[in-house]
C-alpha cells in the first residue's frame, strides 16, 4: 500500500512508589511480560513497546509530551497494575494528544487460592487500581476504548486489534494531503462539507488542483510508459479481444493507460493519500479516469467520485485500518435495488470506480459508452464482488458535527449480469433491508460509502471515538424507535459537548 507507516503503541504502566523497589520491579517485569505477549499474539497488527512505569506525576507528564512529539508513537494503552492515585494522571492526560486505550487486566490469570497472602494481593491489584484510572478518564471526559479480561485471552487481543487498526487510520489521517480534480458534482449536498472543521477534527488537508495541471501530466507520459503498463494490464486481466496489442481498439487502452500514468505521477509527486475526480470537469482529458482509479485505489489511495472528498479521505483511513486483513476495501455506492418478496437486496456499484480487492475472480478489462460525462468510451475493469460479511460506512457533516454511519452487511452470489459493464457487489443490509434503509436515511447517511469486507462496525467505533465524533451503528440490534431517539439526543449532546469549537 502506498505511504503505509508502521508505528507503535507504547505500553505504559502505572503505579506508585507505596509498595517498595521490589515490588516496582516485578510490575515492570510483569508489564514488559505483557507486552511481549500481546506483539507475539500476531493478531496486534502495529509493535507494541513497553515504555515505562510511571509513579510520579512528572514522570507521566514527561511521557505524554515524548508521546505526542514522537511521530513514531501512534497511542498509548494503558494499564495500572497496581494503585496508581490518579490525580498524578491529571497533568499527562490534560496534555496527551494521542489516543489511548485502557487495558483493564491482571498478570495472574487465576487466584492461587493455596498461597495467595497479602504480597499477592499488593501486587495485583488492577481490579481497583484501573477502577481509580477509570474515574479521572471519565472525570476528564476523556474518550477512550477499555478492553476488560486476561491479555493472553484471544477475545481481548482481537478488541486490543480492533483499536490498534483504528488508531492506524487516525494515525496515517495527521498531516496527510488530499486532493480533488475539479469541485463538486452541481447541487449535489451530501458531498459537501466544512473542509476547514474538517481539517481540525481529523487533521487530514484537502484542497483543489486544476484538472489541467492532471492533463499536463498526462500528455508528458512516455510512450514506452504505455507500453509497459498495458502489458501489465494483459498479465494481470482478462483484457477483452479489441483492447489487447493488436485489437480494433488498443489505442483506447493506451489513453486510459496514460491517465493512470499521469494520475499516479501528479498524487506521488504531491505525497497525495487519495483524491476526487468529476465528471463533469474533465477538460482535456479524453475519458473518465475509471480503470486509472480503480487501479489507484487498489494501491491504497482514497477516492470519492462527483468531488467527494469526505468519502475519498474514509476510505484511505478504512484502507490502512484494514492493511493486512483478506477482502478488500472499496469505495461504493447504493445504486439499485432488487425487492422481491423472498429478499431484499442491494446492488452496488459506481459508474466506473469500483476497487478490484473485492473482486472474486481475476477482473475483466473492457470497454463501452458511458450516457454521462460526454468523453469517449472509458476503459474499465469489471467485475462481482466476492461473498462474505462486510460493511458500508457513510461520513456526513451535519453543520455542527460529523457523523459515521455504519451498516453491517452480507455480500451475496447473484445471477449472471451480461449485460452490466462496471463491476458490482449485491448485498443484504442487516438487521433487515427496510429497518436499515430506513435508519441509513434518518440518519442522513450518503448515497456513497466506504466498502470493507475487513473493516469492522467495531474498528469504526473506536476510530469514531478517536476522532471524537458521532457514530451511528446499523445491526442486528437495530430498532427505528431507539434509533430516532439516538439521533435527538446526540443532536443535544454534541451542541453541549464541542460548544463552538467545530
Ligand atoms: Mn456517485
Amino acid at each position: 500500500m502506498i505511504q503505509l507507516a508502521t508505528p507503535e503503541i507504547w505500553f505504559v504502566c502505572g503505579s506508585q512508589h507505596l509498595y517498595g523497589e521490589e515490588a516496582l520491579k516485578e510490575v515492570v517485569q510483569n508489564a514488559r511480560a505483557v507486552a511481549v505477549g500481546l506483539y507475539e499474539s500476531q493478531k496486534i497488527p502495529l509493535k507494541i513497546t513497553f515504555k515505562a512505569l510511571l509513579t510520579t506525576p512528572d514522570e507521566i507528564r514527561a511521557l505524554m509530551l515524548e508521546a505526542n512529539g514522537n511521530v513514531n508513537c501512534a497511542g498509548l494503552m494503558l494499564w495500572m497494575h497496581t494503585f496508581s492515585p490518579s490525580k498524578m494522571w491529571i497533568a499527562g492526560l490534560s496534555s496527551l494528544q494521542k489516543p489511548f486505550c485502557h487495558l483493564h487486566t491482571q498478570f495472574n490469570r487465576d487466584l492461587p487460592w493455596e498461597t495467595i497472602d497479602m504480597d499477592f494481593m499488593n501486587l495485583n491489584q488492577a481490579a481497583h487500581g484501573d477502577r481509580e484510572a477509570g474515574f479521572l478518564h471519565s472525570r476528564m471526559r476523556l474518550g477512550r476504548k477499555v478492553v476488560v479480561g486476561h491479555w493472553r485471552d484471544p477475545e481481548v487481543q482481537d478488541r486490543l486489534a480492533a483499536w490498534t487498526r483504528a488508531v492506524r487510520g487516525w494515525h496515517d489521517l495527521q498531516g496527510a494531503k488530499f486532493a480533488r480534480f475539479g469541485d463538486n458534482m452541481r447541487n449535489v449536498a451530501v458531498t459537501e462539507g466544512d473542509k476547514v472543521a474538517f481539517e481540525m477534527r481529523f487533521g487530514a488537508a484537502v484542497n483543489g488542483y486544476g484538472v489541467g495541471d492532471l492533463v499536463q501530466k498526462v500528455n508528458f507520459v512516455s510512450e514506452a510508459a504505455v507500453d509497459a503498463l498495458c502489458a501489465e494490464y494483459e498479465r494481470l486481466y482478462e483484457v477483452g479481444r479489441e483492447l489487447q496489442a493488436d485489437g480494433a481498439r488498443h489505442e483506447e487502452l493506451r489513453d486510459g493507460a496514460r491517465i493512470e500514468l499521469g494520475m499516479r505521477a501528479f498524487l506521488e509527486e504531491g505525497g497525495f493519500k487519495g483524491f476526487t475526480t468529476s465528471f463533469e470537469d474533465l477538460h482535456g482529458l479524453k475519458q473518465l479516469p475509471g480503470l486509472a482509479v480503480q487501479r489507484l485505489m487498489a494501491d491504497g489511495y482514497g477516492f470519492g467520485g462527483e468531488g467527494d472528498w469526505k468519502t475519498a479521505i474514509l476510505l484511505r483511513a478504512m484502507k490502512v485500518m484494514d492493511a493486512g486483513l483478506p477482502g478488500g476495501t472499496s469505495f461504493m455506492e447504493d445504486y439499485t435495488y432488487h425487492l422481491s418478496p423472498s429478499g431484499h437486496q442491494v446492488l452496488g456499484s459506481h459508474m466506473l470506480e469500483v476497487c478490484p480487492s473485492i473482486s472474486d475472480a481475476k477482473p475483466k478489462l473492457e470497454i463501452h459508452p458511458l450516457g454521462i460525462g460526454g468523453k469517449a468510451d472509458p476503459v474499465r475493469l469489471v467485475f462481482n464482488a466476492h461473498p462474505g460479511s462486510a460493511i458500508n460506512a457513510s461520513l456526513v457533516d451535519m453543520g455542527n458535527r460529523f457523523r459515521l454511519i455504519v451498516n453491517e452487511v452480507e455480500v451475496v452470489t447473484h445471477p449472471e449480469l451480461p449485460k452490466l459493464p462496471v463491476a458490482r457487489a449485491v448485498w443484504e443490509c442487516k438487521p433487515d433491508f427496510k429497518t436499515a434503509c430506513a435508519a441509513w436515511i434518518y440518519a442522513g447517511g450518503a448515497h456513497h460509502t466506504g466498502f470493507s469486507y475487513g473493516v469492522t462496525a467495531e474498528i469504526m467505533e473506536d476510530f469514531a471515538e478517536i476522532a471524537g465524533i458521532e457514530l451511528v451503528v446499523i445491526d442486528d440490534d437495530t430498532r427505528l424507535r431507539e434509533l430516532k431517539t439516538e439521533l435527538r439526543q446526540n443532536d443535544l449532546y454534541y451542541v453541549l459537548a464541542q460548544g463552538l469549537r467545530n
